[in-house]
């Protein structure tokens, strides 16, 4: 505790620059990792509340680094995104898990998480396109997740997007619901196919009235604007009995499964004891 003041501020200060470097390592890294395919799919499954059955699989991307070993998305989307990097590796993202659905067992839907920076790239759709036509897959087995906060800008062009995408034949979730801006404008602006319920709600829901308050309410408001609704970050079976009770499409998990390995993925089809 002596001489606090000075050895505080060195720490924080070296803890500083440790972080920079940290950061500054990753970038550099990054370049690299995307030219060489550093990077690896884990699946989560959704599950159907109606039929206890698997329905889908939500794609969520590591970092496989040669010295650090795996580095989950926290870590580097965000400097893919500052960089652009996010560009090349989004792009091998839709193929890569397009490619890998189309050889699943069960006929299962393929969530991808779309970046806000994508979708300023004029070759997005493209892309997409391509990728389900050289896979094979029937368009409709492909959702595309966006995050509120990346409609806020641009809307205009943001909606025409969303529009175009869908006419691909893709379907469109709004993914972190409740957790971004301005909400129901989007809504409004767009017919989402579903609304995935943000964790946050869903962590908190046995023990807290207000939270129940949203989240039944939301499930009402998807229903009545005929979108679908999946809750996130389910962890206990009280949180997934709640939530079928009251009417929500689907549940994403702990509870149901942790994030599973492509070839784990590929055979997996939820309708076995586990259920
Ligand atoms: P997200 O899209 O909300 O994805 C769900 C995150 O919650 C995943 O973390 C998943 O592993 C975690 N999760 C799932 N079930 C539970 C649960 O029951 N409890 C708890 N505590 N967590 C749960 P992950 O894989 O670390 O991804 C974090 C975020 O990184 C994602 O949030 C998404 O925003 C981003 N991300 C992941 N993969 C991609 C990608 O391929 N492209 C882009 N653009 N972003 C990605
Ligand atoms: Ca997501
Ligand atoms: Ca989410
Ligand atoms: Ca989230």
């Amino acid at each position: 505790a002596k001489r606090a003041g000075r050895s505080t501020y060195a720490d924080f200060d070296a803890a500083l620059n440790l972080e920079e470097r940290t950061r500054r390592d990753l970038e550099l890294d990054l370049r690299t990792a995307i030219a060489e395919g550093q990077f690896t799919l884990v699946y989560q499954p959704q599950v159907c509340l109606k039929t206890g059955k698997w329905t889908g699989k939500e794609t969520l991307v590591r970092w496989e680094h040669p010295v650090r070993g795996r580095i989950m998305p926290i870590e580097f989307i965000g400097i893919a995104e500052e960089t652009g990097l996010i560009i090349p590796l989004g792009e091998w993202i839709i193929r890569q898990a397009i490619h890998e659905a189309a050889r699943w067992e069960e006929p299962h839907t393929i969530a991808i998480n779309l970046s806000p920076i994508q979708m300023r790239n004029p070759n997005l759709v493209n892309v997409l396109t391509n990728a389900i036509a050289n896979a094979q897959i029937e368009p409709e087995r492909v959702e595309i997740e966006i995050t509120e906060n990346a409609l806020m800008h641009d809307s205009e062009a943001n909606v025409e997007l969303l529009h175009r995408l869908r006419k691909t034949g893709v379907r469109i979730a709004l993914d972190d619901f409740g957790t971004g801006y301005s909400s129901l404008n989007y809504l409004r602006a767009f017919p989402f196919d579903k609304i995935k319920i943000d964790r946050c709600f869903v962590s908190e829901l046995l023990d807290r009235s207000d939270c129940q308050a949203i989240v039944r309410n939301v499930i009402m408001l998807a229903r009545a604007l005929g979108m679908e609704t999946t809750a996130e970050g389910v962890e206990t079976r009280e949180q997934y009995e709640w939530l079928k009770l009251h009417g929500c499409s689907e549940a994403q998990g702990y509870y149901i499964s942790r994030p599973m390995e492509a070839a784990d993925a590929a055979e997996a089809s939820g309708t076995s004891s586990e259920w």
